[in-house]
């Protein structure tokens, strides 16, 4: 298994997020990135750098405006006087105000659905460069059959012009959209991260070329709250091409595999010529803001029932959050999806 990884990953640095109204340090740690790729080299896999593959596979899914701002806000910084370590807004558009401002502030807001993604220093190349392992990821996939894109920050949360749950880039829908494009066939997502993939669901919701399937806890008391119901089936064409499958808080490996084979099997009917698989694995019992209890024979099982599926694949990482599981669980999938290839 290939693995591409980003040096410029750890430049992303969040240090706090407000958690229930308390301030935590952030979950999603610049300590992520080494502790996966750690785990990636441990489990024999190769790595590889992506590449510069520029702009375009990302503005085939993200609006320019909002990739301007992101690539342009932390030059910018200075238009806000007293700023800090980072640019961060405690003020949000809301659909009914939805004028754009011209100020650095106030387009933070515009862009940003909370407060989980500060922009720092180093974050436009941190996401920048995720974006592009996602991107050598699905090319590799259809060249080799698999590869994995170790991605961090994640990406399955932001939506075309906003960023939010700690992610910028949608870097599993950069991979899908470079696979649809590569392919001319359809392509499909499944997403396997603890939390719904309301930013991947936004991008390709009125879409039927991209399948989107995701599992998750039940978002009525858990994040992203506003998005994830099974009643959500797509719209206009791509009405019946997504599925979401949450599952009660607490399930383990069991209930959560049976939600994974019904996605897979959605994904065989939609016949896709590529699959880019959305690997949270925050789903773990271990997770510290997590909410299922999967267990590493779990992620095993879903790794053996995914590569089975036989189509190129590639794996993007998204959650997943530091707990002694954490390696373990990127070791246990990886070492199943290659023996079941
Ligand atoms: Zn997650």
């Amino acid at each position: 298994m290939r693995v591409f990884h980003s040096p410029a990953a750890p430049r992303h640095d969040p240090e706090q997020y407000w958690r229930r109204g308390t301030p935590i340090p952030h979950p999603e740690q610049a300590a992520r990135y080494a502790i996966l790729r750690d785990a990636a080299v441990t489990g024999g896999h190769a790595l590889a750098e992506p590449g510069d593959h520029g702009l375009d596979p990302i503005r085939a899914v993200h609006d320019r405006a909002y990739l301007a701002f992101l690539a342009e806000a932390w030059a910018r910084r200075e238009e806000m006087p007293g700023i800090g370590d980072e640019i961060l807004s405690g003020v949000f558009a809301r659909p009914h105000m939805h004028r754009r401002p011209a100020g650095l502030l106030g387009l933070a807001g515009l862009y940003m659905a909370d407060t989980s993604t500060p922009i720092r220093a180093g974050t436009w190349p941190a996401i920048y460069g995720a974006a592009q392992c996602a991107v050598a990821a699905a090319d590799a996939a259809l060249a080799e059959g698999h590869a994995y894109a170790l991605c961090r920050p994640p990406g399955h949360h932001a939506y075309a012009d906003s960023a939010g749950g700690f992610c910028f880039l949608n870097n599993s829908a950069i991979a899908a959209a470079r696979m649809r494009a590569a392919t001319g066939g359809p392509v499909a997502i499944l997403d396997i991260d603890v939390h719904h993939g309301n930013g991947t669901q936004g991008i390709f919701y009125g879409r039927a070329d991209v399948l989107t399937v995701s599992v998750h806890a039940d978002p009525s008391d858990y994040f992203p709250f506003y998005a994830g119901y099974a009643d959500e089936t797509g719209t206009g064409e791509g009405l019946g091409f997504n599925r979401n499958l949450p599952l009660p808080p607490g399930s383990g490996d069991a209930p959560w595999l049976e939600a994974v084979e019904a996605g897979l099997a959605a994904i065989a009917a939609h016949r896709p010529r590529g699959l880019v698989v959305a690997l949270g694995l925050d789903a773990s019992a271990d997770d510290p803001i997590g909410a299922l209890k999967v267990t590493a024979a779990g992620f095993a099982g879903a790794a053996e029932r995914i590569a089975r599926a036989g189509l190129p694949t590639a794996l993007v990482q998204e959650g997943g959050y530091l707990c002694a599981a954490l390696p373990e669980n990127l070791t246990a999938f990886l070492a199943a999806f290659d023996a079941a290839r």
